[in-house]
């Protein structure tokens, strides 16, 4: 489905490993004052002076988790990164370095790793961090990429998965469903090409929800806006897996119940229509579908009127004793528990 603009292919045994690791990392500067020594020794030398440190880590594997058949290299890189920062956020933390570990095989020329890298120099420069280091090696099949992200938090500022209290409120950022409904779009579109390569794709339609899964962003913005309210929450993850399975995490660890009511679920109109067009419950799609790197997390009563009106963040529900068990209350006002599927479980990845 993606062109290859670029027919220039470069073998990679034409530089060498170090000759390659040079290529892909001379642009990287240091910028971070944490950052004692990056790239080029045994190991970086940080310095996070009395900060606690928080340390992530995602392994991405080719067809598991990523397809580049309509995955450009570019976006890979970008979304590898993206995905583990967002992890240092639902700490409530600030980003500061990343490794980046890459196998690779002989079917990737120069180019496409120059690709990649130019989505992780992007990625880095947005979310103004370091790239610090990694590990280069060859693959007999795929491609696999590693990122570690390290990110740097006040003692009293981190927010862990445990802290909810039964009449806390639940709040969501942003919107949720899109990656899911667009990684739909993508895979519906692959299955066409397949059968009919001279198809261009008509993707208009689609804009918002494929961007969603081809580019997420993770929330730096949010941790910020909670500093500037002087909100601290009592606790809060990244939705990575699926709301449920997310507020479950929570839910479990705090030793808490739930209430989360359908109707307050954000859900941008673009996942409505796509998700009439393919004939899928909307809320199932929410509830189940990844990717959306937005954070769920739970706020005390009295930071109500801080949070209140911010397009940002929407309370979807409240916490409640154990005893009460986890439930979403239907539109109709049914009762029904919320259980785990996670979007693994919906049978694409
Ligand atoms: P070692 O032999 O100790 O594994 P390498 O020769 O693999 O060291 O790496 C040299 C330097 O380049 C190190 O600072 C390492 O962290 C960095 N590095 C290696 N591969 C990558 C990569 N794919 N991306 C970013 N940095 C890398
Ligand atoms: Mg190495």
């Amino acid at each position: 489905m993606i062109e290859d603009k670029n027919p220039q292919r470069t073998p990679l045994e034409q530089l060498g490993e170090f000759g390659l690791i040079d290529h892909l990392t001379k642009n990287f500067k240091i910028k971070k004052s944490s950052s004692i020594k990056g790239i080029g020794d045994d190991a970086a030398v940080l310095d996070f002076k009395d900060k606690q440190v928080v340390v992530t880590t995602d392994l991405l594997v080719e067809n598991v988790h990523f397809d580049l058949s309509y995955m450009p290299l570019k976006h890979l890189g970008y979304k590898a990164v993206v995905v583990n920062l967002s992890d240092v956020y639902a700490m409530n933390a600030t980003a500061t370095q990343i490794t980046v570990s890459i196998a690779v095989s002989n079917r990737f020329p120069l180019e496409a790793l120059e690709a990649l890298y130019a989505g992780i120099e992007t990625a880095a420069s947005i979310y103004d961090i370091d790239v610090v280091g990694g590990d280069t090696t060859s693959s007999t099949t795929g491609l696999l990429i590693s990122v570690t992200a390290i990110g740097e938090v006040d003692k009293d500022d981190v927010v862990y998965r445990n802290g909810a209290k039964p009449n806390d409120l639940v709040v969501l950022t942003g919107d949720i469903g899109a990656a899911y409904m667009g990684l739909q779009v993508l895979e519906r579109e692959k299955e066409v090409f397949k059968v009919n390569p001279e198809n261009q794709p008509d993707l208009d339609a689609y804009t918002y929800i494929i961007e969603r899964q081809l580019k997420p962003e993770a929330r730096k913005d949010i941790v910020e806006l909670l500093k500037d309210l002087e909100v601290k929450p009592t606790a809060m993850m990244d939705v990575s897996d699926g709301l449920s399975s997310e507020i479950i995490h929570i839910c479990k660890q705090s030793k808490v119940g739930v209430e989360l009511y359908e109707s307050k679920i954000p859900l941008d109109p673009e996942v409505i229509s796509v998700c009439e067009e393919f004939k899928i419950d909307s809320t199932t799609i929410a509830l189940n579908g990844g990717e959306d790197y937005e954070l769920l997390m739970t706020i005390a009563q009295e930071d109500f009127e801080k949070i209140k009106g911010n397009p940002n963040l929407t309370v979807i529900g409240f916490i409640t004793e154990e005893a009460r068990g986890m439930n979403l209350i239907t539109r109709g006002e049914q009762v029904i528990p919320i259980i785990a599927k996670g979007w693994n479980a919906l049978g694409d990845h």
